[in-house]
């Protein structure tokens, strides 16, 4: 097996950052909620230029081209997403930790109507999305604002008629943490352009001012996932009467079937480098439960192409999906700690994803 060593590197915004969700149609603009791992890559590769590299590098190459390293999303304070099944006051939504009325998760549960866990409110429950902390259990929120502004006509000199635009930008001093997982031999590689911490900008409006950023090595985020694989299946599947296998998605991830269309859901093949034994059919293909939502994912090709890349469709962070077993099978819980890259794109972060994630039973 390959040595990988994990890197933390942290993004502070030194201005309002915009890093747009969608194609630039209509006079909205809304800006995503982390920083894409291609975004991060970029960053990198344009250092390593900036330091004296040169693309034809042995050294370039398998650091940002030949999907060796893997450059993980940054997010807020290096949180996670909260998985799409958990539920939460509608009235008094948050966790216990931030001295709200707490966070269920309806994973596993059966059909019945939800009330708040909180003994003083019992309020019906309402969906619960964004960011937290494993480690505090409090949840991270990123702060945005709204920019409007109007093109000049040149003639007249005062606002062009028609042309009033906004876009919803990330604040200013957030900072995002991203993972990047690399080669054992390339570390002292990848660990020398971040040597000192350095200005760069992302993302849309440079000129202006926007998507100022600075860059420095940073503690990568540790997922505390108490016990083994093997703990978290049995805490999982605790007085059921069938073993499921659950997977959550920690990154958006990109799946394609045998027909290379991009798909909303993952079957079980995409499994495998998870740990989970394909050739024994232990487990049915298809998912029967899933919390789950997809976007688009766009981009465009810098030099020599300098044209818009094809849509993917990506299925998000923070969907889980529920397998059953074949019938009469007891599966096998697989070695490792069933965290990996699932699906296509890993180098740009995509499909980063864990099996049994401990919040589907620390809040069921
Ligand atoms: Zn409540």
């Amino acid at each position: 097996m390959k040595l990988v060593t994990q890197i933390g590197l942290s993004i502070t915004t030194l201005s309002p950052l915009l890093l747009s969700k969608g194609p630039p149609a209509g006079n909205l603009i809304e800006t995503l909620d982390f920083i894409p791992g291609n975004t991060v890559r970029g960053l990198l590769a344009k250092k390593y230029m900036a330091k004296g590299g040169k693309p034809k590098d042995d050294i370039f190459r398998r650091l940002f081209l030949f999907g060796e390293t893997c450059f993980g999303f940054a997010s807020i304070n290096g949180s996670q997403t909260i998985p799409l099944s958990a539920r939460s006051c509608k009235y008094n939504s948050g966790f216990i930790e931030d001295d709200e009325h707490g966070v269920i998760d309806i994973f596993l549960s059966d059909k019945k109507e939800k009330r708040c866990i909180n003994k003083d409110c019992n309020y019906p429950v309402d969906y619960f999305q964004g960011f937290w902390n494993p480690t505090t259990g409090s949840k991270e929120t990123v702060r945005k604002h709204l920019i409007t502004r109007t093109a000049i006509d040149s003639i007249r000199g005062s606002a062009s008629y028609g042309q009033l635009y906004s876009q919803r930008v990330i604040d200013e001093s957030q900072t995002f943490v991203s993972v990047i997982e690399v080669p054992e031999d390339l570390k002292s590689n990848l660990k020398s352009l971040l040597s000192d911490h350095f200005t760069a900008y992302i993302g849309k409006g440079c000129s202006r001012g926007q998507g100022w950023v600075e860059v420095k090595e940073a503690e990568p985020p540790a997922f505390l996932f108490e016990g083994t694989l093997k703990e978290r299946f049995e805490r999982f599947n605790n007085d059921k009467g069938q073993p499921l296998l659950a997977v959550t998605l920690l990154s958006d991830a990109i799946f394609y079937d045998e027909y290379l269309r991009d798909c909303t859901a993952p079957d079980v093949s995409h499994l495998e480098p998870l740990g989970i034994n394909i050739k024994e059919n232990e487990w049915k293909l298809k998912h029967y439960r899933a919390f789950a939502s997809q976007r688009l994912v766009y981009g465009f090709d810098g030099k020599p192409l300098q044209l818009p890349r094809q849509p993917r469709l990506s299925v998000t962070a923070g969907s889980v999906f529920l397998f059953e077993p074949e019938n009469g099978i007891n599966p096998t819980v697989p070695d490792g700690n069933g965290i990996g890259w699932i699906g296509d794109n890993n180098m740009e972060g995509f499909g980063h994803a864990v099996l049994w994630h401990p919040f589907h039973y620390q809040y069921q």
